[in-house]
């Protein structure tokens, strides 16, 4: 068959016959779904030829940016000499190998050993019985409670959907038991009037030391949770959370999981966010970054402590047929060496992350902007019609939702949650291109400016 080429073509049998994630498909369908066809560096291509700015990293993954010749040579040279092989039934092949090797090099020190995934929902599912799997090893079956935060992103799958703290997921399939979420450092959305961040840092830290209390630590695993929460709208917590977070896993026995699918890979600054906030997990979630989005690839990194009871409890009852796919871990393994060779960690954190960071913090001072966080390569804007007062508008998600479609009208890839506009772009990203995205983003806040006047909003 040959492929339709125009457009309208293309979006119909798109509306025909394709079911989007996360998306209203009668709506979407009446629109019409914008049809990218090519990328390079941090620039898409769609079927009408316009060249857009892409500031999500595709789904905050393409950490190295678009075209690179280096991964899709190193995948086509693995799938000519083995396309597939799995890694159960006492079998291996030398690129799960390799890859474990240099994950164990490039995590912190406590991690050693890898469990492969092929995304961050089967990662965090793996979480799940990894974790209630040391507690029964270690005869403590009770201790199975694994607490989360509202409002977190963990993945979509029934258990990774339940383990995450998203209202609108839980609303339309049932969630499993065991897991509870606590309050988010949502300073802007959630603290009180006259508290400082300072303040209610230590307080939503506070929550989760008082529910293992009141639950009692013989029951409670773990807790998990993002360095940065991002599909939650890039909740940045204030200095006194992490700090607080730590000492609190520090003096109870539960194991604390970092969730690094979006921080991890270089996008706070460091190869993962934990580094940035100065925890110290026991299991480490990976996905997105570890292959810039080339191929699909998970992991779960375990650290020695926790591997070490693991090791005794035979076997471990879980897998995926694409756990450590060859072809995958060779993007992987060409991707981290381009990250190492061109230094884009050293690149965030001392040079394009303070560039964009300066002129992102400088959006603040638009009438629209309430607050401006940035950390790395990734932050958030948030839309407020009175910053003293830090009010919301009426109807959430409609301002967000307004300025997210001018974005899209200006080539820009924004995305929006509630009143909250996100951007991750790829860490390749060059000086001139930050310019260009921060000039499309105010011109973005003038026109949703202009129209929610309009709207007497404002
Ligand atoms: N955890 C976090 C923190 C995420 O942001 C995501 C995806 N955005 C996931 C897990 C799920 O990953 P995936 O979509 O690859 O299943």
């Amino acid at each position: 068959m040959t492929l339709p080429k125009s457009t309208a073509e293309l979006r119909a049998l798109d509306a025909a016959h394709h079911l989007h994630p996360f998306s209203d498909m009668k709506a979407l369908n009446e629109e019409g779904s914008r049809i990218v066809v090519k990328a390079e560096g941090v620039w898409l291509t769609d079927s009408d030829g316009n060249r857009i700015l892409d500031g999500m990293s595709g789904l905050w993954c393409v950490n190295v940016g678009y075209g690179r010749e280096e991964i899709v040579e190193a995948v086509a040279a693995q799938l000519r000499e083995l396309p597939y092989y799995n890694t159960f039934f006492k079998t291996t092949h030398r690129p799960a190998i390799e890859l474990s090797a240099k994950l164990a090099e490039l995590t912190p020190p406590q991690f050693n050993k890898v469990f492969f995934t092929g995304s961050g929902s089967e990662s965090n599912d793996t979480v799940i019985k990894l974790v209630r799997r040391f507690f029964q090893i270690k005869e403590k079956p009770e201790k199975k409670i694994i607490i989360s935060r509202r409002n977190a992103y963990h993945g979509s799958t029934v258990a990774a959907g339940s383990l995450g703290g998203m209202a609108p997921m839980h609303g339309q399939s049932a969630v499993i038991p065991d897991i509870l979420h606590i309050a988010q450092p949502y300073f802007w959305g959630e603290a009180r009037q006259g508290e400082t961040p300072e303040e209610f840092g230590l307080r939503t830290a506070r929550a989760l030391e008082a529910t293992i209390d009141a639950m009692g630590e013989d029951r409670i695993a773990a807790f998990i949770a993002e360095p940065i929460q991002g599909a939650g709208g890039v909740i940045i917590p204030p200095a006194s959370y992490w700090p607080e977070v730590a000492r609190i896993c520090r003096e109870r026995d539960i194991l604390f999981i970092s969730d690094e699918v979006i921080c991890g890979f270089g996008r706070t600054g460091n190869w993962f966010g934990c580094e940035t906030f100065g925890t110290e997990p026991d299991i480490l979630v990976m996905a997105k970054g570890i292959t810039s989005g080339y191929m699909p690839l998970g992991g779960v990194m375990v650290a020695d402590r926790v591997a070490e009871v693991l090791l005794e409890g035979g076997d471990f009852n879980h897998g995926y047929t694409y756990s450590g796919h060859p072809a995958a871990c060779a993007a992987a393994l060409a991707n981290l060496a381009i990250m190492q060779r061109e230094d884009l960690v050293g690149r965030v954190a001392n040079d394009v992350g303070p560039y964009l960071k300066a002129r992102w913090s400088a959006l603040a001072e638009h009438p629209l902007v309430g607050e401006a966080p940035m950390t790395g390569l990734v932050g958030a804007l948030e839309l407020t019609p009175d910053k003293a007062g830090r009010t919301k508008f009426p109807d959430v998600g409609k301002a967000g939702t307004l300025a997210r479609d001018f974005s899209f009208k200006n080539n820009l890839v924004m995305r929006a949650v509630r009143d909250r506009l996100i951007i991750a772009p790829p860490l390749i990203i060059s000086h001139e291109e930050c310019d260009e995205l921060v000039a499309r983003v105010r011109k973005t806040l003038d026109e949703t400016f202009a129209e929610l006047k309009r709207w007497g909003w404002v």
